[in-house]
């Protein structure tokens, strides 16, 4: 069967010609869909009883089923889809005064293994398909619908890295801002990395959307722990990719930080992270770890976290200090499939400094 999700209005209109329909129905059959958030032929009033028969039998528009949804003390609510083969897919919305931010998830778990992640230790299942994506956004939209909210942003921050499934995050990426589907800016649209270098050239080739990096250290040495992948692609060789992204002063290249305690929170390191980003169109995102299950990863004082903050700022690096959200259902950074391995006995790498 076709999906109507994997499908760019162009290629659509293409597909619909070639089964011998007018191409405009592609067109009726996107503004149910996206515009009116219909997923049923059945109830596209407009198209005729035969055709919409016709369209039923030959085509989807859903290929997630919901499994569970919970809801955070501060708002955060955690989505969990299905599959059709079971795998289970996290993505979260987190609702702000103005924002309605959907995080995403690119991949089914994670190969690259951060050692602060839960996501990384439940090892790469599949790559999701561009249809999937969509997909997340509008089971997203249909959590807003109750109240006649809109999704406002949406990064891939969730389960995955996206850049390892680049080909189909730049498709999905397509529809999704199409003003005659998603209709979503690609302004607002965040792709996040661990630092996979070669794809962050060819993401800025094919879309003008913001670039956010996982960065978390300050050295080689201490990030070789956190992001294995550092081991491929030190620090230097990330920055240099980053210096090259086309990155506006309006949207400049967000570098996560998360602060582990006596890991990564010292002075020193506030003062080499304002040194390495120096000349980049850069802000600072600094995230309190995430403790989960499983990690002995320990969150910084509170005065220690200012004080990097403080630093930064000193430095003449923009700097927010993002207040974590949806903690208490494990739908924080880092935490997504927390739940499902909790008990395995998992546990990071003890850290010496
Ligand atoms: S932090 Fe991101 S890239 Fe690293 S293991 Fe977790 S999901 Fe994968």
């Amino acid at each position: 069967m076709n999906s109507v999700l994997e499908h760019t209005p162009d290629e659509l209109r293409e597909a619909f010609a070639r089964d011998g329909l007018e191409p405009f129905r592609a067109d009726q059959v996107l503004r149910w869909v996206y515009g009116r958030g219909v997923r049923d032929f059945g109830a596209m009033s407009d198209l005729a009883r035969t055709l919409r028969e016709q369209l039923a039998g030959a085509w989807r528009i859903r290929c997630l089923e919901r499994d569970s949804l919970c809801e955070s003390s501060d708002g955060t609510r955690k989505l969990v889809l299905r599959a059709w083969e079971g795998a289970k897919i996290e993505l979260v919305m987190i609702p702000e005064e103005r924002r309605r931010t959907l995080c995403v998830s690119s991949q089914v778990g994670c190969s690259l293994d951060c050692s602060f992640c839960a996501t990384g230790r439940l090892g790469l299942g599949r790559n999701l398909r561009a249809e999937e994506l969509v997909d997340q956004v509008l089971h997203g939209a249909e959590l807003l619908a109750p109240s006649s909210e809109k999704i406002t942003h949406v990064v891939f921050m969730g389960m995955g890295e996206p850049l390892l499934n680049l080909r189909n995050v730049i498709h999905a990426i397509r529809i999704l801002a199409d003003p005659r589907a998603g209709a979503l800016s690609p302004r607002r649209i965040t792709v996040s990395t661990a630092g996979v270098v070669p794809s962050i050239a060819e993401l800025g080739r094919a879309l003008r959307v913001r670039l956010a990096v996982s960065l978390h250290a300050t050295t080689d040495a201490v990030r070789d722990v956190l992001v294995p992948l550092n081991r491929r692609f030190p620090i230097a060789t990330l920055l240099e990719a980053c210096r090259r992204y086309p990155a506006s002063r309006r949207d400049p290249i967000s570098f996560e930080y998360a602060l582990i305690r006596d890991v990564n929170d010292s002075r020193d390191d506030a003062r080499r992270l304002a040194r390495l980003l120096r000349g980049l169109r850069a802000k600072v995102n600094l995230i309190r770890m995430n403790e989960h299950p499983g990690t002995h990863y320990r969150r910084p004082a509170e005065a220690t976290v200012e004080d990097f903050a403080e630093t930064l700022a000193a430095s003449q690096v923009m700097v927010t200090l993002r207040r974590s959200r949806g903690e208490d259902i494990f739908a924080a950074c880092g935490q997504l499939g927390a739940l499902a391995q909790a008990g395995r006995g998992v546990s990071s790498p003890a850290f010496v400094r």
